[in-house]
């Protein structure tokens, strides 16, 4: 058994290294891990807006911010009056790492590559002596004074408990069984494979595109990159009918 953690952080991702960080500047001497499943941490911001992290956007009005969450739009308006963009680029540039805007408002940092911002976020959480244990799938969690945290090996036990753990039915069963109402998720960010070894001379290619869903009959218009495994595009379907359908093909 591990005792005495202040704080259990569930999930290695952006939102987790995020949340372990500020906490340990504000309280260096809480006790503070994160538990990751995968054997590494922060895979997706690795691979994010193409291996460059499109860290933030340069909109600095929290109403026209909240406007591009269609299902957070009402949620978010508060969290971004505490927190805005203007927070973010000073975040980043307090601890090292410069961001930069482009001309259609995307922000990266200036090196262009996402991995600036898993060494920032990996540099703090040594100095802070925050433990990141990785190969730690949690598999359930019970509360009764403090909070018991199980991998299939080993029991966690916490005063404090941050769920980061991104999109994973599993912990949204978890969170169900200790009472939080979870919404239900619908797609907004699509990944399309496609096999076909002519597709690795585009990779990188990024480019407005309409994109459309024939069996669905859905159509969606925006950026679209060509990945060397297919394509990755942001979509706007308000609707929920794609659901964990497979789609079998897609027109540009
Ligand atoms: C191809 C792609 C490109 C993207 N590009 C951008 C971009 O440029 N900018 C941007 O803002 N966003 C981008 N996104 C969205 C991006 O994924 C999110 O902004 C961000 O990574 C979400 O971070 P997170 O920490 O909430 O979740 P995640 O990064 O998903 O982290 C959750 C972590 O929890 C772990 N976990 C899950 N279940 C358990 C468990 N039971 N026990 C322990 N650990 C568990 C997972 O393994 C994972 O590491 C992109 C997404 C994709 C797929």
């Amino acid at each position: 058994m591990n005792t005495n953690y202040h704080t259990i952080i569930i999930g290695g991702g952006a939102a987790g290294f995020f949340t372990a960080i500020n906490l340990a500047e504000r309280l260096p001497e809480a006790k503070i891990a994160i538990l990751e499943r995968g054997k590494d941490v922060l895979q997706k911001v690795r691979i994010s807006g193409g291996g460059r992290c499109n860290v933030t956007h340069a909109e600095f009005m929290p109403k026209e911010l909240s406007l591009n969450y269609p299902r957070g739009e009402k949620e978010l308006l508060g969290p971004f009056h505490s927190f805005m963009t203007g927070d973010t680029i000073a975040w980043f540039e307090e601890r090292g790492v410069s961001l930069k805007i482009e001309d259609d408002g995307r922000m990266f940092p200036t090196t262009d590559s996402s991995q600036t911002i898993i060494n920032c976020f990996l540099e703090l959480t040594q100095k802070l002596n925050i433990e990141i244990l990785t190969s730690h799938n949690v598999t359930s969690i019970t509360k009764e004074e403090n909070w018991a945290v199980h991998t299939k090996e080993e029991e966690f036990i916490c005063k404090n408990l941050v769920v980061t753990a991104g999109s994973s039915p599993k912990v949204w069963e978890m969170m169900r069984g200790l009472g939080h109402s979870i919404e239900r998720a619908v797609p907004s960010l699509f990944t399309f494979n496609i096999v076909d070894k002519r597709i690795t001379e585009l990779a990188g290619i990024a480019l407005e595109a309409t994109v459309e869903i024939p069996q669905l009959k859905l159509e969606s218009q925006g950026p679209l990159l060509i990945t060397h495994w297919g394509l990755f595009w942001s979509s706007d379907f308000k609707n929920e009918r794609l659901g964990r359908k497979r789609i079998k093909s897609i027109r540009l």
